[in-house]
């Protein structure tokens, strides 16, 4: 029985959602391998342990690290880094979960290269088996699963935003501060600022419904229709495909796929989208998965769970007429 650690990510003082993915997935593993704790290690500027430390009990953490400083505000790969290495190193850690976020995916290699341990990147499922983690890792474009066991101590994982869904695992924390292993003043590297674009009201990779256009919508102008679909859920973002990317008709953010995001909601419109293996790459992991194409040969049909062969210019509108109906009960 050994402990897991995990990295809770915060933004401007905040638990981001993929912090309780991972704190779940952290909890089960261990619960399923016959106990252990779960400590999550948070950074941010001073009060941002206190500030989350409830939450992250809900999740199932027996304990939040925080490690707090004006410096910490922003990302700082060195210093977070350093520190998370140096507490794996000393704390006798069976495993040590990350989200597969952009910040996870650039903080997960340093702290393996630190260690010179084994790093399983984006998995969608992992559990502690014996000695070893056992890890499921979409590879080929998400065309095959490859399951990976990682021996050796500890042995790290990012997780994927969305393969778990977070679950309540009450717990009531202990709170424990820890100074930064290196000074974030001395980084080489320093975040000054984030920018939100400010039309983004939910992330790609955190929104429960994503409604994705592609070239099929013919013009910038007319992603309205999207806008307007997506608005009508209330809880969706708006994604694009890299065609429509490199049209410029939608910043490259909102691009998904093999060279863009990689996203996993509980369901996933696309509108006007072929169905590009590079496109299914980034989405195909996706709950719920609605087509919607004038063309019945289109490849998204063969992934979609529901396809709706016709106009988009008439579709869409009366879909999103519906949606408002009956979310309004009418
Ligand atoms: C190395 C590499 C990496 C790539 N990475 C990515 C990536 O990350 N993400 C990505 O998306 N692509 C990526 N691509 C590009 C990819 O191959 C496709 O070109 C792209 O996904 C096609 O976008 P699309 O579906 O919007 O356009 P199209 O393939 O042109 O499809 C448009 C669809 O709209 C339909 N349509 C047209 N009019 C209507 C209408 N009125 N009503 C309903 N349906 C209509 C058509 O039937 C068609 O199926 C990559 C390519 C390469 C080579």
């Amino acid at each position: 029985m050994a402990n897991v650690l995990v990295v809770a990510e915060t933004r401007g003082g905040e638990l981001r959602s993929v912090a309780l993915e991972v704190v779940t997935a952290a909890r089960k593993a261990a619960d399923a391998s016959g106990g252990g704790e779960v400590h999550a290690l948070v950074f941010g500027a001073p009060g941002t342990g206190a500030a989350v430390q409830d939450s992250l009990g809900r999740h199932g953490a027996d304990l939040v690290v925080a490690v707090e400083s004006a410096g910490l505000e922003h990302y700082d790969a060195e210093s977070l880094a350093a520190t998370t290495a140096e507490r794996l190193r000393s704390g006798g850690y069976r495993a040590g979960f990350f989200a597969a976020s952009a910040q996870g995916r650039d903080l997960a290699p340093r702290v393996a290269a630190a260690l010179g341990v084994s790093l399983a990147s984006d998995v969608t499922a992992l559990e502690l088996s014996g000695d070893a983690l056992v890890v499921q890792h979409p590879v080929y474009v998400g065309k095959a699963i490859a399951t990976l066991r990682l021996t050796g101590t500890p042995a790290l994982a990012s997780i994927r935003p969305g393969a778990v869904t977070a679950a309540e695992a009450a717990r009531t924390p202990r709170l424990e501060t820890a100074p930064p292993a290196s000074d974030p003043a001395s980084s080489r590297v320093r975040v000054r600022e984030m920018l939100a674009r400010g039309d983004a009201k939910l992330d790609l990779g955190e929104a429960p419904v994503i409604v994705a256009g592609g070239r099929g919508l013919r013009a910038a102008e007319n992603f309205r229709l999207v806008e307007e679909l997506a608005a009508a859920f209330g809880n969706a973002a708006v994604g694009a495909t890299r065609a429509v990317t490199d049209d410029g008709w939608r910043p490259a953010t909102d691009q998904i796929g093999q060279t863009g995001r990689m996203v996993n909601p509980n369901l996933y419109v696309a509108v006007g989208i072929s169905g590009a293996i590079q496109h299914l790459a980034g989405m195909r992991t996706s709950g719920t998965i609605v087509a919607i194409n004038r063309d019945k040969d289109a490849p998204i049909f063969k992934l979609a769970d529901y396809g709706i062969v016709g106009d988009l210019f008439e579709i869409v509108p009366r879909l999103t007429e519906e949606i408002r109906k009956a979310r309004s009960g009418g």
